[in-house]
């Protein structure tokens, strides 16, 4: 019998529900054509949760979660959770608790320029001819946003200093590049190892257990990059990337610079992933107070992270590809949301979302 399946979903705040709306629309479709036997559940989180629960990672949202096989996120936070208590306010209360509560220490994201749809990059269109494909795969429970000590010191009466510790194990450092390298396996077998080993410790140790690493991938090509490299080769030729590997704070950054190269923010998914293949989905971008409420936000990214849950949590190859295929069939028709627009001619959140789905239909008949 056909295994059945719980998501939670989590819509958050700013575009969040709105984008969330287009990619249950999608997940609706396919869960009546293939007869999955999913069932989802929506629950609070971030900002929203605040003003109902008083806390931005109520109980049974965090219960709502344990229980399921896989998290939908749309994205959280605004101005009016902005002068909480650092703890107490949207991203660090519920996201960095919910990544660390389930491990989540891998995150993937799939940064795809399909060359039909190189005017939306802001490179000249000679260097992106043929479109691109990276896979950066960054570590996220560890390094420099949650290591220890981290703090504040009093120098004197007018000046303090404050510090935060970058440090990574042996172990975390493994676990993570075997991901890279089993994940390039599938690609063009190359992995691009990011650090800053000719200044910081952590990435002398960083360099030496990739290197260890990758003697069992012996078909995989292995290059070594400082970050301030990769940052400048990255725009100069996206397409000789393959599978970035880097650390939480690197990852963070050249992530987003990779992000932008494809046109908007709004297209990027990502998928945070534990040992046990657990995951929590969503989109590259965040909450975008300006556009809420306002039916323009790109809804691309909250869908294609629903393609990503179906390929890395729930092991459906095929399904994720259908969603990946109408999504750039209904862009190759020339449909666009604000963001990838001339500015005059888009159409709204809830009509992409509609044109998607169309598109998916088709496909699957
Ligand atoms: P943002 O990603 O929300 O916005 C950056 C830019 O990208 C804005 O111009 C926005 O309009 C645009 N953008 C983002 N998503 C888009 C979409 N789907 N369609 C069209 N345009 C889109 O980042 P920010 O402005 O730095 O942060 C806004 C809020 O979001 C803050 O409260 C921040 O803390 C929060 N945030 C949340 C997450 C998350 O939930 N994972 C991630 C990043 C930021």
């Amino acid at each position: 019998m056909e295994k059945s399946f719980n998501i939670a979903i989590l819509p958050g705040d700013g575009i969040g529900p709105e984008v969330m709306a287009e990619a249950c629309k999608v997940l609706e479709i396919l869960n009546k054509k293939f007869n999955l036997k999913i069932h989802t559940e929506e629950f609070d989180i971030g900002g929203i949760a605040i003003d109902k629960f008083g806390a931005p990672l109520p109980k049974r949202t965090l219960d709502g979660c344990i229980k399921s096989d896989a998290i939908l996120f749309g994205s959280i936070g605004g101005e009016k959770w902005a002068c909480l208590p650092h703890d107490k306010q949207p991203e660090r209360g519920a996201l960095l608790p919910l990544r660390r509560f389930f491990n989540l220490f891998v995150n993937i994201r799939p940064i795809k320029l399909n060359r039909a749809l190189k005017q939306l990059s802001p490179l000249r269109k000679e260097i992106v001819e043929n479109g691109f494909d990276i896979l950066c795969i960054r570590e996220l429970i560890g390094g420099i946003y949650f290591g220890l000590p981290k703090g504040r010191n009093t120098i004197d009466k007018e000046n303090i200093s404050a510090f935060d510790t970058e440090i990574y194990s042996t172990k975390e450092i493994e676990r993570i590049a075997n991901i890279a390298f089993k994940l390039s396996l599938k690609r063009k077998k190359k992995v691009f190892s990011i650090d800053k080993a000719n200044v910081l410790e952590s990435s002398v140790l960083w360099r030496e257990v990739v290197t260890k690493v990758s003697k069992k991938y012996p078909s995989v090509e292995l290059h070594h990059l400082y970050v301030d490299n990769a940052a400048m080769q990255i725009i100069k030729n996206p397409n000789y990337f393959d599978v970035v590997l880097c650390s939480n704070l690197f990852g963070d950054i050249l992530s987003d610079e990779c992000a932008i190269l494809t046109g908007s923010v709004g297209m990027l998914p990502s998928a945070s992933l534990n040992d046990h293949s657990f995951g929590l989905f969503e989109p590259a971008g965040g909450s975008a107070p300006s556009l809420r409420d306002k039916n323009l936000a790109n809804p691309i990214a909250q869908i294609l992270s629903l393609s990503l849950l179906f390929e890395y949590s729930l092991g459906k190859h095929k399904i994720a590809q259908y969603i990946e295929s109408s999504v750039l069939r209904t862009l190759k028709k020339g449909y666009r949301t604000l963001d990838i627009s001339d500015g005059k001619n888009y159409i709204t959140t809830d009509q992409m979302g509609t044109k998607i789905a169309e598109t998916l239909i088709e496909i699957i008949q």
